[in-house]
């Protein structure tokens, strides 16, 4: 079925799915009956967490995508369209967090998050609007983050992507009409691998140790994105911001 309420037989597509927040969300998804098409670069890793959800009798087919491909976003959401004949759900997750001090110069960094998270997100609106508009039905989830309501040093460019993301949000909430739900989701510190993952030695290992002391399982936020696609058609949850109970 592909009903427009609840979570069983939604056609969702998530990209960065192939570790923490992404993975734990598909597994979530899947265990209730949802349809995924999970992006990600690491085909192997894909294709372990594609494994996993048919071993436990779930639906998933892996589409290895960069994000800041805008032709890898219209194949994520073409698989989905070809497959199982509609999408649901976009949930727009792929995240780099290499943060660093500006006087380490790691422009590349820079460039990927702004890349990643920005263009990502542009070209998986891009892909799917058409898709949602020409259904009159459809639900953009895109992950924030708790720095773009707190900025921490040395954040400053990831806090600065992700309030892009949180700006583009709820610009595209205001413009989505009565047909289209558009959530974002901020999770704060979380028990993932990508924790400062790819920044300047010092910071990740920074990032890491703290991530060690408080962090809370991707399943928290797992289940947050699958309360906002379960609800009511014609129910938008708009916003939700998950912390650590310790996180400040
Ligand atoms: P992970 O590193 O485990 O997950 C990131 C995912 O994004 C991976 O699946 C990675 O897969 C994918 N990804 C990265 N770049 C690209 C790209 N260019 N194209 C496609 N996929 C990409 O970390 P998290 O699960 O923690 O991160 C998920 C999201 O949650 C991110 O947006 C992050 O910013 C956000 N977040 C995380 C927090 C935390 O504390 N963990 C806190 C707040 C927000 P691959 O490398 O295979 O492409």
């Amino acid at each position: 079925m592909s009903g427009t309420s609840g979570i069983e037989g939604k056609v969702i597509a998530i990209t960065g799915a192939s570790s923490g927040i992404g993975e734990a969300t598909a597994i979530h998804l899947a265990a209730r009956g949802a349809r995924l098409v999970l992006g990600a670069r690491r085909e192997e890793r894909l294709n372990a967490v594609v494994a996993a959800i048919a071993a436990q009798g779930g639906t998933a087919t892996g589409v290895v995508v960069d994000v800041t491909r805008r032709e890898d976003l219209r194949r994520l959401t073409d698989t989905a369209v070809d497959r199982y004949g509609r999408l649901d759900v976009l949930v727009s997750n792929a995240g780099t967090m290499a943060v660093s001090p500006f006087d380490d110069l790691r422009q590349d960094d820079w460039d990927a998050m702004v890349a990643t998270h920005i263009t990502g997100l542009l070209n998986g609106i891009g892909a799917a609007l058409p898709v949602f508009r020409r259904q009159r039905a459809g639900h953009f989830v895109n992950v924030g983050s708790t720095a773009a309501y707190v900025v921490k040093s040395p954040q400053a460019v990831y806090a600065a992507t992700k309030t892009a993301v949180k700006v583009i949000t709820e610009g595209l909430r205001q413009e989505s009409g009565p047909d289209l739900r558009v959530t974002l989701v901020s999770p704060g510190f979380t028990n993932t691998e990508g924790v400062g993952k790819g920044g300047s030695p010092e910071a990740a290992e920074a990032l890491a140790r703290q991530r060690d002391e408080i962090a809370m399982p991707p399943s928290a936020i797992a289940s947050a994105i699958g309360y906002a696609v379960e609800q009511p058609e014609g129910v938008d949850v708009s916003e939700i911001v998950v912390r650590p109970t310790v996180q400040a």
